[in-house]
């Protein structure tokens, strides 16, 4: 290891820290990283010459007895960040600041065009407008990330396969980099909400969390020591194909039985319309899945997905599960659920199990959690 390597990995330790607690003082950041004050000054007034970091002024609250304690944090404007989530529905096109806040945004249909590579051509586009549109040239990005659902060769930046997108390998990265002539991170779009919960979220303070996923399917992105678990074929956390008996419904992947043939959106809807005859308005407007007439049906599902779950955590040993998707976000089932799961380990602390606020439907921005992944790692 040389010594610009040194360097750079220090720098990333510094911004990491930062990241994770906030504004600190050059001392504070000193001692949490185990270098000398005179080495972490040196680092700071490079970082703010590049206009990396910024300082903030005193210590609220302090007293002024002796030296001035000045703060410093990731400068929030050093950079923007282009995030392009697509999902079944919708594709969001966001402009970031650096933590998240957002500055544009445009929304279009996911649509099955001639091929997914003229899709993508919209895509680019779209974002290429935007960027016009709020006067952003190439180089006041960190870059492009792209998350879509479905299983990714993060490395190729290619997606293998999107469930009701696309059925073949598609080379996201190459296509949308060529068109907006900047770098393109892909990545499944359930890890990049697990990064982004390890940056910005409950990540910051918990090592271990489960994150679960329900709406339209029902997947999860396990975290292990503040990292993303892969698995040796990128295929760790797929709840949904946990089996609950090898005679069940033919699921998608080819087995029996999953946990996704059971309580995905597709399978309540079938459900509501056995059970009601009709499901048209459910299918409309799935806040309706809180209803009283569908209460038993919801609760049953979501007795199979507790009495899941409960086994998967005890086997990883979680500090929390942070869940997300639509179907937690209809009125009053998250409650529901939490009281369901509390039958199966009456032990588990009150806020064992929590909504996401990095995730809600409102968000969208999982791809920063890339962009910044890259920017704060040491080259
Ligand atoms: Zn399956």
């Amino acid at each position: 290891m040389n010594l610009e390597n040194v360097k750079n990995r220090n720098q990333s330790e510094v911004l990491r820290l930062l990241n994770n607690n906030g504004p600190m003082s050059r001392k504070d950041i000193a001692g949490a990283v185990g270098l000398t004050a005179a080495s972490v000054t040196l680092m700071c007034t490079e970082l703010l010459e590049k206009n990396i970091i910024v300082e903030l002024g005193e210590v609220p609250g302090e007293k002024r007895a002796g030296r001035k304690k000045i703060l410093v944090d990731i400068n929030n404007d050093y950079k923007k960040a282009l995030c392009i989530a697509i999902e079944t529905d919708k594709t969001y096109i966001t402009i970031t600041d650096m933590k998240g806040g957002i500055k544009a945004r445009s929304v279009l249909e996911t649509e099955k065009k001639e091929t997914p590579e003229d899709f993508l051509k919209d895509v680019s586009d779209a974002a290429g407008r935007l960027l016009w549109d709020n006067d952003i040239s190439r180089d006041m990005l960190l870059g492009a990330g792209v998350t879509v659902p479905g299983k990714v060769d993060a490395k190729k930046g290619t997606s293998l396969g999107a469930y009701n997108i696309w059925e073949r390998p598609i080379e996201i990265g190459d296509i949308i980099s060529e068109d907006l002539g900047v770098e393109v991170t892909v990545e499944n779009n359930l890890k990049a909400a697990a990064q982004l919960e390890i940056l910005f979220g409950l990540g910051r303070k918990n090592k271990n969390l489960f994150l679960l996923k329900w709406g339209p399917g029902v997947g999860s992105a396990i975290i292990l020591d503040r990292k993303v678990y892969d698995g040796s074929n990128n295929a760790a956390g797929e709840i949904g194909h946990t089996t609950l008996g090898k005679d069940g419904r033919l699921c998608k992947c080819g087995r029996r039985g999953c946990l996704e043939t059971y309580i995905s959106t597709h399978a309540i809807l079938d459900d509501v319309a056995l059970m009601l005859g009709d499901s048209t308005m459910y299918k409309k407007d799935l806040s309706l899945l809180g209803d009283e007439k569908v209460r038993g049906l919801m609760d049953e599902k979501m007795d199979r997905l507790a009495q899941t779950l409960r086994n998967a955590v005890s086997l990883i040993d979680s500090d929390r599960v942070v869940v997300l998707g639509y179907i937690f976000e209809v009125d009053g089932m998250l409650d529901r659920f939490k009281n369901i799961y509390r039958t199966y380990d009456s032990t588990s602390p009150e806020d064992f199990i929590v909504a996401s606020e990095l995730g809600s439907k409102s968000a969208h921005i999982e791809p920063l959690a890339l962009l910044m992944n890259n920017f704060l790692s040491y080259r």
